[in-house]
């Protein structure tokens, strides 16, 4: 199937999906075409991140694995592109380096950084968060239960001049989490239909999350 070519600096609107990815599974995929459909982008580049700044204390995956799992679970959406942006950065991925890669490139194009709620919560501990909102505006998928409007009143408390810049979807798809994956492949648990099977056959090929 014919790819998108990202090079194609002509984008009306783009997504940037952010996540560490550990593993990629379909609540992503249905969030990053929910929100490509509900926001007309043209295309959602999916951004594994490197390292992140705030899982220091937490064992994440090699970037290399969640790299080509990435790859694995997008190949089949002529919509969705891979960027090896933070994986290969020095250092910590940070959020501020990746958008304003993305402006330089796309310098007419609106973009729209997608990614859990709860991490979005979370934005004030960024780096530059008010320079990363100039730049793009956030789309926040929340898990089945989340009370949305709870969520709009959260997101006025922590950023009162920058609210209208977040928009909410609800995907119930994510009621399915990398988090939970981890845990069934310890146990020997099929993780079958959550993640496309490319993904499963790679998590099980290279003996991910035994540990
Ligand atoms: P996280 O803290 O692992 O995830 C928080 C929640 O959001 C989890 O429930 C997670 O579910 C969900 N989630 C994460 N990415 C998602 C996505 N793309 N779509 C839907 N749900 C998603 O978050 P993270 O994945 O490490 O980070 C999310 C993004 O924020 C990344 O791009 C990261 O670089 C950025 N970030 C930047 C900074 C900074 O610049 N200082 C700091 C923190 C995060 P799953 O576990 O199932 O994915």
């Amino acid at each position: 199937m014919k790819k998108n070519n990202t090079e194609n600096k002509k984008y009306k609107a783009l997504g940037i999906m952010g996540g560490t990815f550990d593993p990629i599974h379909y609540g992503h995929l249905v969030t990053a075409e929910e929100a490509r459909c509900q926001f007309n982008l043209d295309v959602v580049v999916f951004v594994p991140s490197g390292k992140p700044p705030h899982k220091k204390d937490y064992r994440v995956s090699d970037a290399k694995h969640r790299y080509l799992m990435t790859v694995l679970a997008v190949v089949t959406n002529p919509f969705f592109d891979v960027s090896r942006i933070e994986i290969d950065r020095e250092g910590y991925s940070y959020t501020i380096d990746t958008v304003k890669a993305f402006r330089k490139k796309y310098p007419w194009s609106e973009i729209f950084f997608i990614t859990g709620a709860d991490a979005i919560l979370e934005i004030l501990t960024w780096k530059k968060v008010e320079e990363i909102m100039d730049h793009c505006r956030f789309i926040a998928a929340t898990r089945p239960g989340y009370n949305l409007s709870d969520l709009d009143k959260k997101f006025k408390a922590i950023l009162p001049e920058y609210s209208n810049r977040v928009e909410t979807i609800e995907v119930p798809a994510l009621a399915i989490s990398s988090t939970d994956i981890r845990r069934r492949v310890a146990m020997d648990k099929s993780i079958k239909y959550l993640v496309p099977e490319a993904v499963e056959q790679y998590i099980w090929k290279n003996n991910l999350y035994k540990s």
